[in-house]
């Protein structure tokens, strides 16, 4: 029976609705529930078999079908996935007489001022990994992997690249030549803010380390609790954004013992109902996340209604990616740093930010190439040692082999950061030509950005916005530019 696209598209905006309703309700602590398994019961039509093939054989737009073969996937690997679930909130890593939840021990780690006890807790926390969880992680990738060839793909790669439109190899070329490119100055860029913020050179620095590097306490007095969420306002307000008076958008800011600690975008109804949420600590890594999310939310509650469902919301999420991190980016812009936060030398924020910015990228390149092996539809074997020296030859430190099945993003979302950090290099770089670098305080450059976010993420996708900001193609040499890093 052939598939109706407008009822499909119908169901499935209730679906995502209901879903991003309840994980809003839930994570900003206003409700206890988190009952999601009902909602996929309820629409399970969306994600069978049927629907897959009915798609394709109606040569439904792409993100449609893309949007139902995930969903397939994730619907028969559900029992999997909340065994994997089960077992990781139940673990707890013994960490030199202590115990603590396996869970939070990303967080104590990066906060820990010792370096031989980062240690001590990374190798506890490979453990239990390798143990516990990496026999759980290896079932659910067979089973995946078997999925995608049951659906008719020769691989997870071919799947991927066929729905998302991305060609994943050239990215990874693309990807790989800025990791060559950037290799020799690698180290002379990231060593001085590593000896800065956690006293280690290279030749001492050990993986256990680099979350301690990122989160860089150092830096927090900058941006105090108090002007968190107002710098926010002011920053919109400046750009010829009254957030208060958009009617899709609800910044919820209200302290709940049960509030998620992180700052989230949930996009309920696109663009008519999206709520920012957030539970203002300060600090800098808060108002990252905080800018970071305000980006998607703006993002979305400027998406043109009229657009078809799957413009609205799916899609090549490069996009709305993008977007977050030209926001994020201006916690680090020393012209907004000292307009906004009366910063006097913001040169400790900016380097710190350009070096792990670096190492970002870097490692993102690594994991890509590395998930391109991994979904080649490939026998495993070795995969592990594969992982572990792509990563250790981006990074320039030994990275362990332990995480090779649970650092990975599922259906290459990788790929869609990697494309999102380009496309916002090139967006920035056409705001600054035309308004200027205080283009933040301009209401053009906001109108500008309105004009882009009303495309939404449809079938041009990233493509199409870097056409509007007169790029002709997603370059990674202009990242290493950016950078001011020496080719
Ligand atoms: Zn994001």
């Amino acid at each position: 029976m052939a598939i109706d696209l407008t009822s499909y598209r119908r169901e499935a905006e209730e679906f995502l609705t209901a879903i991003d309703r309840e994980y809003y309700l839930h994570f900003s602590g206003r409700q206890d529930d988190f009952e999601i398994e009902p909602i996929y019961d309820r629409h399970a039509g969306l994600f069978s078999r049927e629907a897959v093939d009915g798609l394709r054989e109606a040569s439904a737009p792409a993100a449609l079908v893309e949007f139902a073969t995930q969903g397939h996937i994730g619907r028969e690997t559900k029992s999997q996935s909340a065994e994997l679930a089960r077992c990781e909130a139940a673990l707890e890593v013994d960490w030199d007489g202590e115990r603590i939840p396996f869970r939070s021990a990303a967080v104590v780690q990066a906060n820990e001022p010792d370096p031989d006890r980062r240690a001590q807790l990374d190798a506890a926390r490979n453990e239990l990994t390798e143990s516990a969880l990496n026999p759980l992680l290896r079932e659910l990738l067979d089973t995946s992997h078997a999925l995608t060839s049951e659906l008719g793909w020769p691989s997870n790669v071919a799947m991927c690249e066929e729905l998302s439109g991305i060609d994943l190899r050239a990215l990874e070329a693309q990807t790989s030549a800025f990791l060559a490119a950037t290799d020799e100055s690698y180290e002379q860029v990231v060593e001085p803010q590593l000896r800065r913020q956690i006293g280690l050179g290279f030749g001492e620095l050990r993986r256990s380390d680099l979350p301690a590097f990122f989160r860089a306490p150092s830096l927090d007095p900058g941006f105090p609790q108090e002007r968190l969420v107002p710098v926010l306002r002011e920053t919109l307000g400046s750009m010829g954004i009254d957030v208060d008076a958009q009617p899709g958008v609800t910044i919820d800011t209200e302290s709940r013992p049960k509030k998620s600690p992180r700052a989230f975008c949930a996009p309920v109804r696109v663009p008519d109902e999206v709520y920012l949420v957030i539970a203002p600590v300060g600090g800098r890594d808060d108002f990252a996340a905080l800018f970071h999310e305000a980006g998607h939310t703006e993002h979305y509650a400027h998406v043109d209604a009229a657009l078809p469902f799957e413009d609205r919301y799916l899609g090549d999420n490069s996009v709305t990616e993008g977007f977050a991190f030209l926001f994020e980016h201006l916690v680090s812009n020393p012209e907004w740093l000292s307009r906004r936060l009366g910063v006097e030398d913001p040169s400790a924020i900016v380097e710190h930010s350009r070096a792990s910015k670096l190492v970002f990228l870097r490692r993102y390149a690594a994991k890509l190439a590395y998930e391109l092996d991994l979904h080649a539809g490939e026998p495993l074997e070795g995969l592990d040692q594969v992982y572990a020296r792509r990563l250790s030859q981006a990074l320039h430190v030994d990275w362990p082999t332990s995480s090779w099945l649970a650092d990975v993003d599922d259906f290459f979302y990788a790929a869609r950061y990697l494309r999102a950090w380009a496309l916002e290099t090139h967006t920035r770089a056409a705001l600054c030509e035309r308004f200027g670098p205080s283009w933040f305080e301009d209401p053009q450059a906001g109108a500008f950005l309105q004009e882009l976010w009303r495309r939404g993420q449809g079938a041009e996708g990233g493509e199409g916005i870097l056409a509007a900001v007169g790029g002709t193609e997603l370059d990674f040499q202009v990242l290493r530019e950016d950078l001011g890093v020496a080719a």
